[in-house]
């Protein structure tokens, strides 16, 4: 069977849900190799990745991956490609994600799809392009096919995969050193899920008013277990951390559902976020472009409306 590399995303020796999703992916298509880069691999990474179908586990644990961010991770995928032949190569459609797929593109001299949201068993991507304002199918049609696949298009299902653990030993090129971390700044992550693999996400925009007023869409939050977003305008009034930018210049998120509240649904906000599953729009102003875009639509006042839905799903 057909050989489908995946790029392992792990933080503090934890796998992330994401890979779990990319090898159920590469399920469809082969046999599933995930790729380890950096240290942190555990028994546990192993049984975990294993668990979800991962036939091969090349593991490259040297703690030079990372120290010279993104580089050495293509470098190490650009070897595999060349000794293993893999069908396809797989990575996760994050900002990293997204920027060792062109370079690995460029070293395998292969064609590189991102932002896939779906792909078929021969290859053929669907693709959210112009800042999510097309869809298309795309094949690559050079090299290897290298496939940035966004967080939540695909349901992680569990299926044993042989799990042969196989290390890899990587030289990095003097180019590959040529960025050095100097820092890691831990980010208070509260205890919501991180917002571009959470299932739920609720996004609170211009219309909540205020930094105070973005207490309600937490609590919205809080209740349904999503994590918070924010459209640029929240962001840029200094009423939401930039982090939580959901949109072209922000994050890209894909959720099974997403609730925007008071977010009129700017072209560059939709980028970030027209792939959800399920939107739902809560705006008072009916003739807003979000509700072209959404899949239920409230019109009205979301300081009220916000909070009657939390008491809502509290009571379940
Ligand atoms: P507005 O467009 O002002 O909409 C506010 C909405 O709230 C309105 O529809 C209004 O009816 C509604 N409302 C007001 N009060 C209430 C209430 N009490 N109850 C219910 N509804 C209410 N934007 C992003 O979001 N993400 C990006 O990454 C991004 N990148 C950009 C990049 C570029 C190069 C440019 C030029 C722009 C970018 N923008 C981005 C900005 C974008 O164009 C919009 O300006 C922005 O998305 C608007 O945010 P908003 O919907 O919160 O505000």
């Amino acid at each position: 069977m057909a050989e489908i590399l995946v790029l392992v995303e792990h933080v503090d020796g934890e796998v992330k849900k994401v890979t779990l999703e990319l090898l159920t992916l590469a399920r469809t298509l082969g046999s599933p190799s995930a790729v380890w880069a950096g240290p942190g691999y555990s028994e546990a990474a192993k049984a975990r990745l294993a668990e979800y179908g991962a036939d091969k586990i090349y593991v490259a644990g040297s703690q030079d991956i990372a120290d010279h961010v993104v580089a050495p991770k293509a470098e190490l995928l650009a070897r595999l490609v060349s000794s293993a032949s893999p069908a396809a190569v797989l990575v996760a459609a994050t900002a990293e994600g997204k920027e060792v797929a062109g370079r690995l593109a460029i070293k395998t001299d292969s064609g590189v799809l991102t932002d896939a949201v779906g792909l078929s068993d021969a290859l053929v991507a669907e693709q959210s392009i112009f800042g999510g304002g097309v869809n298309v199918r795309s094949k690559v049609v050079k090299g290897t096919p290298i496939v940035a696949v966004r967080p939540n298009s695909t349901a992680p299902e569990a299926s044993a995969g042989a799990g042969a653990e196989e290390q890899v030993e990587v030289e990095l090129s003097d180019a590959a050193k040529a960025a050095r971390v100097v820092e890691r700044v831990a980010q208070d992550k509260g205890a919501r899920p991180e917002l571009t693999e959470a299932a739920i996400v609720v996004s609170g925009g211009r219309g909540v008013g205020s930094a105070e007023n973005f207490a309600i869409i937490e609590k919205l939050a809080d209740a349904l277990g999503a994590a918070v977003g924010a459209s640029r305008a929240a962001t840029d009034a200094g009423w939401y951390p930039h982090q939580f930018q959901v949109g072209q210049t922000g994050k890209t998120v894909s959720p099974q559902l997403y609730i925007a509240a008071g977010i009129s649904g700017a072209i560059q906000h939709r980028a970030g976020m027209q792939t959800a599953k399920t939107i739902v729009a809560i705006n008072k102003d009916p003739e807003a472009p979000i509700f072209e875009l959404a899949d239920y639509g409230i019109v009205g006042d979301l300081h009220q409306i916000v909070p009657q839905l939390t008491e809502e799903v509290q009571k379940r």
